[in-house]
């Protein structure tokens, strides 16, 4: 590593990295991270990293609120109605609007809920259509919620077919924004307007996409999306999901998990279920008000931050990774299975080797975080909040040093956990 760092070539390529960290319009909010020292953590598309705001806030509403108010919470504190509060801010991450959003359960359980509403919306139509490699519960999800019922089937379709696929049988189209292996990102606005000319609704998910790339879901007339709290949206392990619904469809149907918080009126407590207006209705039980807390704190940043710088950095990163893993002859082994146009790519870049795991185990072993996704790709996540340029540098020379020793030759390398 330090022999390439000074080489002359290298080192002014160095210097540069470093200019661009210096003038960084995104450069202080690094410092509100909790990084571990010394590790470059290009994990965030997976677990985003724990900011000082979020884990403050955590404290204040477990001893403050938890701890003092204890129930009166939930009017004091109004964690009653947090997951619209905190939907109407992310709203605007998402170009949506404030009462088209609502944070709670998981992404899988809110892909059932959806799925479910668009199927009600399309009684006489038989298709779910969505691409083979889709991420797994996606289609898991599809599977369980058309299960037992004849009429409706599942057909996957490659993305080069898929628009033309889409046609007066459909019910829905369900896609993966960000693909989750290869960061390929589809064009919202051609399948929709697709979707819309034969009467198809579209539920994206945009757990890749939220606050890493631009998203327009109103102008796109996007019918519905869902996406998860804890990958770029910072929110924590298992951070509660959102769900996204256009206004043209509120009210038109239902949840299918018809929980007393998704009630018009819960503290009633009567026999019958009548849904809430809006979004209300596709809360279920219970908010989890400690969760939900480092996740606002946590949206507030970015939305401090910027989308559009937030984008344009992603981009930046995500081009010098792919620039510099090309100019070096020893990672030529390495087969770029990201779009290299960055307008058609969310903010991870992919890798395809054989010995993929092993290269990433011993990567991880050198303080450079990745991930390794069956059966052969390698992950990087570039989180523009708290990604430096000079950590892209880095990450590269560190699996050059990998490839170059043979380092992930040795046999620990090989032994994989339960989570990869
Ligand atoms: C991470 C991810 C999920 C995760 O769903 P959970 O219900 O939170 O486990 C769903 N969809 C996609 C595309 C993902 O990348």
């Amino acid at each position: 590593v330090q022999d390439i760092a000074q080489r002359p070539a290298a080192a002014a390529k160095l210097a540069t990295i470093r200019r661009w960290d210096q003038d960084d319009p995104l450069r202080a909010f690094r410092d509100r991270f909790e990084l571990p020292p010394g590790k470059v953590y290009l994990d965030g598309n997976s677990l985003g990293a724990l900011s000082t705001d979020a884990r403050e806030r955590l404290d204040h509403v477990t001893r403050a609120e938890w701890g003092q108010s204890l129930i009166e919470s939930w009017n004091t504190h109004d964690w009653f109605g947090a997951p619209e509060r905190i939907g109407a801010k992310l709203a605007r991450l998402l170009g949506a609007q404030p009462d088209e959003v609502i944070v709670c359960d998981t992404t899988s359980i809110n892909l059932f809920k959806l799925i479910r509403t668009a199927l009600a919306l399309r009684p006489d139509r038989a298709v779910i259509l969505s691409e083979p490699g889709n991420f797994p519960t996606d289609l898991y999800v599809i599977e369980g919620a058309i299960a037992g019922d004849g009429a409706r089937e599942l057909r996957l379709e490659t993305p080069e077919r898929l628009i033309d696929a889409i046609d007066s049988r459909t019910a829905l189209v369900l896609l993966t924004h960000v693909h989750y292996k290869t960061a390929a990102m589809h064009d919202v606005h051609a399948i929709m307007k697709r979707a819309h000319e034969h009467g198809a609704l579209v539920l994206w998910d945009l757990s890749h996409s939220a606050g890493a790339v631009e998203l327009d879901l109103d102008a796109a007339r996007a019918d519905m999306a869902v996406g998860c709290g804890y990958k770029y949206l910072n929110g924590g392990p298992g951070a509660p999901a959102f769900l996204y619904l256009h206004r043209m469809h509120h009210n038109a149907a239902s949840s299918p998990l018809c929980g007393w918080m998704g009630h018009a009126r819960p503290f009633d407590f009567t026999d019958h279920y009548e849904p809430a207006a809006g979004m209300r209705r596709y809360l279920c039980g219970t908010p989890s008000a400690l969760s939900l807390a480092p996740l606002e704190a946590s949206i507030e940043m970015l939305l401090a931050a910027g989308m559009q710088r937030l984008a344009a950095k992603s981009r930046t990163l995500t081009q010098l990774f792919i620039d510099l893993v090309a100019d070096s002859a020893t990672l030529a082994g390495l087969r770029l299975a990201t779009p290299a146009d960055p307008a058609r790519r969310g903010s991870h870049v992919s890798y395809a080797h054989a010995e993929g795991f092993a290269i990433m185990s011993a990567l991880i072993a050198q303080g450079v975080i990745g991930d390794f996704r069956a059966p052969d790709i390698l992950r990087f996540g570039f989180t523009p909040l708290y990604t430096r340029y000079e950590d892209v540098w880095t990450a590269v020379r560190k699996l050059e040093h990998v490839i170059a020793t043979d380092d992930w030759k040795r046999p620990e390398f090989a032994r994989r956990c339960s989570v990869t």
